[in-house]
């Protein structure tokens, strides 16, 4: 069996293709350009090239960005009050924060302050809160989680009724997704660093979603043949064959899943094209919502 391998890069144009579209139709209909805010403290390197992949992204889809970028520094006061401007600035649609934020800066402080309605990335504990809860539905999903929900519903997988099994529980992607896939009717089981026989567990799973940051630890045989299985993990590991000395491999062996799954995500390529796509359809939704067509 070789299983499908499913193309985050081309789904992710597909839907930024979509996006460009609804945005040009706003355009077109005198209303406002969606306007994404992006506020950076600090000089991470990997933060500084986050977000201009995600201004860039911006750009190509006609949505407006704001760039705000802070000294490591900075007190916390002055990063909120850099917030409730954000906030209260009418051409300002959605706000991403980008994590992490320096040391001493209280996380939850400074993403509390982001107004619900622009927290385009779903990080806001009144988001979170409402997408745990039945009946109820935030008015953004975080775009990880968000991303391999669509990357599944595309390549086909029926949610409804399936067993899932999630490796990892953090706040950004394996608690989201797991409270996702429970609002699509599956039955989960998250796994985290403490359990017991995972192998046991993921060999049950008509789904797997595997975020933990662990070299190609999910093997073949710990796959239900036929399963849809979801590489978040991205890990650098060394390889004198490369310019740079290593290469990059997801959570899951992929060699091995192909010949197990029904369908694999690739890394890089998989999951990783579709958070900042989220990001985009989500600032869209924020200005739709406030200012619709
Ligand atoms: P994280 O905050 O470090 O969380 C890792 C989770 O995995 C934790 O819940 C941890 O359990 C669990 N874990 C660690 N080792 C384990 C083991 N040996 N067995 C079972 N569970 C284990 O990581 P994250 O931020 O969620 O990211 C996970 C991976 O996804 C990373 O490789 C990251 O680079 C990648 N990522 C990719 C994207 C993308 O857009 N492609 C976005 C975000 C993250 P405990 O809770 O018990 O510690």
């Amino acid at each position: 069996m070789s299983a499908e391998i499913i193309d985050g890069k081309a789904i992710s144009a597909d839907i930024r293709d979509e996006i460009k579209a609804e945005v040009e139709k706003r355009i077109a209909a005198g209303k406002s350009k969606p306007g994404l805010a992006t506020v950076l403290v600090g000089d991470d390197p990997a933060s500084h090239s986050y977000v201009r992949a995600k201004r860039r992204a911006c750009e190509q889809v006609g949505i407006e960005s704001f760039h705000n970028e802070l000294p490591a520094d900075t007190s916390q006061e002055d990063i909120i009050g850099l917030i409730e401007k954000l906030n209260a600035d009418d051409k300002v649609n959605g706000i991403l924060v980008q994590l992490p934020l320096p040391d001493g800066i209280d996380d939850e402080a400074v993403l509390t302050t982001v107004d619900v309605e622009k927290d385009v990335d779903g990080f806001h504990p009144l988001n979170l809160g409402r997408l745990a809860q039945k009946g109820r539905e935030p008015y953004f999903t975080p775009c990880t989680p968000a991303g391999i929900i669509e990357l599944l519903k595309r390549a086909g997988a029926e949610l409804s009724g399936a067993r899932a099994a999630i490796l990892g529980r953090s706040n950004i992607v394996g608690m989201p997704v797991s409270l996702l896939l429970v609002k699509e009717n599956a039955t989960i089981t998250i796994c985290h660093s403490r359990t017991q026989d995972i192998p046991t567990i993921t060999r049950e799973a008509d789904v797997l979603v595997a975020a933990i940051g662990r070299a190609e630890m999910v093997k073949g045989d710990w796959i239900k043949p036929g399963a849809y299985v979801i590489d978040v993990g991205v890990n650098r590991v060394d390889d004198d064959s490369k310019k740079k000395g290593y290469r990059l491999v997801g959570d899951v062996a992929f060699d091995e899943a192909v010949e197990v799954a029904q369908a694999v995500t690739p890394v890089p390529g998989g999951v990783g094209p579709m958070t900042i796509t989220m990001l985009l359809l989500n600032t869209l939704k924020a200005a739709d919502r406030k200012d619709p067509l």
